[in-house]
């Protein structure tokens, strides 16, 4: 039996993949502890982790977080690094404590990374979009608003990099701290084949696929195509956007299911076409189940989610890293990029999508097999085992470096150099 910590960020799309590698830890003997966020909670006590709450260290969010969002990146890592102090001497001592033989951080979750390369603890990162190096970073082209905003936050990363020199981490610059490189144990919920570039990271990285629950059974075959969007779970106040769903697709020869994220969202709607409804939230996966399209933000998740169903997709990219992966999915024929997002480009691009359907199916089953032969969490679970045995091996083999164990009780934890 190992203990194992995660930390990961509030975010649904870099917590999901995780929930199922939990389960499968604690199935196989592991003791779980994972630092997340009160929206998490039942979802990671449900899969047998020890729940430690974060939200206590998140700093204040900025007044204007709805425009900011998922554009910001300069203020998303003066947030992480904020809360890297806030929480140090809590996790670190806790750390201290629990002793675990492993730290599984989200690729964005600096605290984590921070936390384990202090203390010498084996780090396995998990990475729930692409795996991030110089060529996946020129793939992302970033729109005007977000350079915006990483020219005028460049002071502030400037301070929070200097912040974190004082409290004694050695990080040169912002990309040390998001990269993933060749030497850290990585995992990346999606194939070799579907990353940009797969066949240049190294064997430290495991290519692990969607990690998903089992589906539930499709239940019912659906008389009219039902065509289901989402913008996802954090830059969904796009009123604008779902409006002309609505209207482009209403009284339509296919039902409309759209999750808007909020039930203020779904009530902002008003009055919809018979053929559409709105929800805040919907099982996704179950939904794909029964969808024959889906027009999506292209969040990582949920265009592996798709492939995973093979449902063909409308791809309706906000912001660069989703743009990425729009192009990736277009690429390699797994949907339609939209164009343009008025009423008429959005009822084109469905009937296009729906049309061409079997095209697209074809296009889609190879991904998916490639998705589910990658191993999922039990390959996930499997890796972080590897690591474990190998990171212990290496401290066998290796001279003896004190870490900041080293005044506890128990005999000192070795570290291995570099
Ligand atoms: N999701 C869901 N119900 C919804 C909308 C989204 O369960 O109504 C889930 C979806 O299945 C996926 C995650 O939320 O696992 C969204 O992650 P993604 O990476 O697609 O986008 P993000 O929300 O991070 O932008």
């Amino acid at each position: 039996m190992s203990r194992i910590v995660f930390f990961s960020i509030p975010a649904y799309g870099h917590t999901n993949p995780t929930v199922e590698v939990v389960r499968q830890l604690v199935r196989r003997g592991h003791r779980v502890r994972y630092y997340s966020f009160e929206e998490f909670r039942a979802k990671l006590e449900g899969a047998g982790a020890e729940f430690v709450p974060c939200d206590a260290f998140l700093p204040p969010a900025p007044r204007d977080l709805g425009r900011r969002m998922g554009h910001d990146f300069s203020s998303l890592m003066a947030m992480v690094i904020d809360v890297t102090v806030a929480m140090e001497e809590k996790a670190l001592r806790e750390l201290g404590e629990f002793r675990p033989d492993c730290v599984v951080a989200d690729s964005i979750c600096v605290w984590g990374k921070l936390y384990a390369r202090r203390l010498g603890l084996p780090l396995v990162c998990s990475t729930t979009t692409f795996a991030f190096d110089q060529e996946t970073a020129r793939a992302m082209r970033p729109g005007p608003l977000e350079v915006f905003y990483t020219l005028t936050g460049l002071p502030q990363i400037g301070k929070r990099l200097a912040l974190l020199r004082e409290h004694g981490y050695e990080v040169e610059k912002l990309t040390d701290l998001i990269q993933n490189d060749s030497e850290t144990d990585t995992i990346v919920y999606t194939s070799r084949a579907f990353q940009p570039g797969g066949e240049h990271f190294g064997e430290r990285v495991a290519f692990v696929g969607p990690s998903l629950p089992e589906l539930p059974p499709r239940t019912q075959r659906r008389e009219r195509p039902l065509v289901y969007v989402s913008l996802g779970t954090v830059m969904h106040g796009n009123t604008g956007f779902y409006r002309a769903c609505a209207e482009g697709l209403g009284d339509g020869p296919w039902d409309v299911l759209l999750s808007v994220g909020s039930p203020e969202g779904a009530a902002a709607l008003g009055a919809l076409p018979p053929n559409v409804r709105a929800e805040a939230r919907v099982e996704q996966l179950r939904v794909l189940g029964e969808a024959s399209v889906f027009l999506t933000h292209c969040g990582m998740n949920s265009v592996s989610e798709s492939i995973w169903c093979g449902v063909p997709m409308v791809l309706a990219p906000q912001q660069s890293e989703e743009g990425a992966v729009a192009r990736r999915a277009a690429e390699l024929g797994a949907g339609l990029r939209l164009e343009r997002r008025g009423p008429a480009a959005i009822r084109a691009a469905v009937e296009e999508v729906l049309a061409q359907r079997e095209a697209y199916r074809r296009a889609i089953a190879p991904l998916a097999a490639g998705f589910r032969a990658a191993g999922g969490a039990a390959r996930a679970a499997e890796k972080i085992e590897e690591t474990i045995a190998r990171k212990t091996e290496e401290a066998r083999a290796a001279p003896l470096l004190f870490t900041e164990f080293e005044n506890d009780r128990d005999p000192p934890r070795a570290s291995v150099p570099g």
